[in-house]
């Protein structure tokens, strides 16, 4: 049987995990670092195909987590094995920085005719989101002489010394590396579930209003000159925080401040770009259009492809400013070249009407479960928030960790984000009917776990 859409439900056949997924399991604990931030359960993955993942004990699952958000066109889909295949038996590296090849302008163009970034851009290549955001960030320091940056509370940007001065969604990224390698200050994220005075929801004029009052009024006018400030670095929808997007007011506002006073806007699409959103970008919804934009996860169905693309203006520094031996890989270009063709033919549309289907589902279970506090989101990057009830909000992070499980045990394959919400983010292939199964399951799942 090849499983792609059309296999009905997961099939669970050995205990989980089962005798040949332990034995996996031990040898990494054995000789793999210890600090990947895996989930409770533990799948162990032997192939994909569509949605669908078969295990090594031979247990298939349904998956609506996608590699996280990586596997934009489902697991080994046929026209990406094939470009990546025919690429392999061509040229598999030749290293940009170096020497030319017809990739990197091929793509650069691409995303230059598909991104909202007004006029003309350039795209440097690189190989992880958390170097796209290093670019972004060094191409925003040389371009302004400035040495300050604005990030959110509960973003999250990768690890890399750069980035992980941007990030802040938890402490274990943080603990251990001492001061921040650069001069970010933390303001906080509009989440309209969660005001950062009370932790309660309100509505999204008042957050923000209140959040741009904390840069305008407040860090503005002690510790962060907006004249030092080179950018400010957002998540359209906040990703590893929570899967919480910015009000479309608050984007319009920072695209504002940016533009009055010389501050280079980056926006950070890894999680959400590529059709994830329904759109082909997130930032779509609010229609400010960026400075900056970085992309990664989702462009490449699965090969490791990070790219920083910006107006030409800003990305003018000279040879030598910023290069990367892998960055630009021409097999991983077919790939991403061949995903974003799938994307404009069907799956950006399909993440739409699909994800509208699976959000709607998702309110219905809001309606039935007083732990259910919020479902938020577009197309299929949707958040569900649990909390201890409704009436006060707590948040219930056991709870998530418990659906979470319950879930795997079940057959399908979904991931928490933030503290206590999970994350759907399914390859965008999936279909109604497998919203079906899989909200079946969550149903059971969380009946299983209150
Ligand atoms: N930016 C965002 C918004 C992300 O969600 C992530 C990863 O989850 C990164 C950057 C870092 O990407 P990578 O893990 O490829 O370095």
């Amino acid at each position: 049987m090849t499983p792609t859409t059309e296999l009905q439900k997961p099939i669970i056949k050995t205990e989980l995990p089962g005798p040949k997924g332990r034995e996996i399991i031990a040898a990494d604990a054995k000789y793999v670092t210890p600090s990947y931030p895996r989930p409770d359960y533990k799948l162990v993955a032997e192939s994909g195909s569509g949605v669908w993942i078969t295990d090594v004990d031979g247990n298939i699952f349904l998956d609506c987590n996608a590699g996280v958000a990586v596997c934009s066109t489902g697991h080994c889909h046929p026209e990406i094995v094939e470009a990546i295949t025919r690429q392999t038996e061509k040229l598999i590296h030749m290293c940009g920085t170096d020497f030319y090849y017809r990739h990197m302008p091929d793509l650069a163009q691409k995303l230059d005719e598909i991104v909202p970034i007004e006029g003309a851009t350039k795209t440097h290549f690189a190989n992880s989101g958390a170097e796209a955001v290093e670019t972004a960030l060094k191409v925003a320091m040389h371009h302004t002489g400035r040495q300050k940056f604005i990030s959110f509370f509960s973003s999250f940007h990768g690890r890399t010394l750069g980035a992980l001065s941007l990030t802040s969604s938890r402490a274990a990224q943080r603990k251990g590396f001492m001061r921040q390698a650069l001069d970010v200050i933390h303001v906080p994220y509009p989440n309209k579930f969660r005001h950062f005075a009370n932790n309660q929801p309100t509505d999204e004029e008042t957050i923000t209003r209140d959040c741009l009052a904390w840069i305008e009024e407040r860090i503005f006018k002690t510790t962060t000159p907006p004249e030092e400030v080179a950018a400010i670095v957002i998540e359209a929808v906040q990703g590893e925080g929570g899967y919480v997007p910015a009000p479309k007011g608050f984007l319009q506002a920072i695209r504002r401040i940016c533009d009055e006073h010389g501050i280079v806007m980056v926006v950070d699409e890894v999680q959400s770009g590529m059709g994830r959103t329904g759109k082909m970008f997130a930032i779509e919804h609010s229609e400010v259009k960026p400075d900056v934009m970085c992309l990664a996860k989702g462009i490449g169905s699965g090969l490791p492809i990070g790219i920083c693309i910006a107006k030409d203006s800003i990305m003018n520094w000279g040879k030598g400013a910023h290069a990367s031996t892998f960055g630009g890989n021409p097999v991983c270009i077919a790939s991403a070249l061949k995903t974003i063709e799938l994307l404009e033919r069907e799956l950006v549309e399909n993440s739409r009407v699909v994800g509208a289907y699976l959000e709607a589902g998702l309110n219905k279970l809001k309606d039935k479960y007083d732990v259910i506090g919020d479902v938020r989101g577009f197309g299929m990057m949707l958040g569900v928030e649990f909390v201890t009830d409704k009436a006060t909000n707590e948040p219930a992070p056991e709870l998530r960790d418990k659906v979470e499980y319950a879930c795997y045990e079940r057959g399908l394959i979904i991931l928490g984000c933030g503290a206590n919400s999970i994350r759907w983010s399914p390859p965008l292939i999936l279909t109604k009917e497998n919203v079906d199964v899989a909200l079946e399951i969550f149903d059971q799942a969380i009946k299983a776990s209150i």
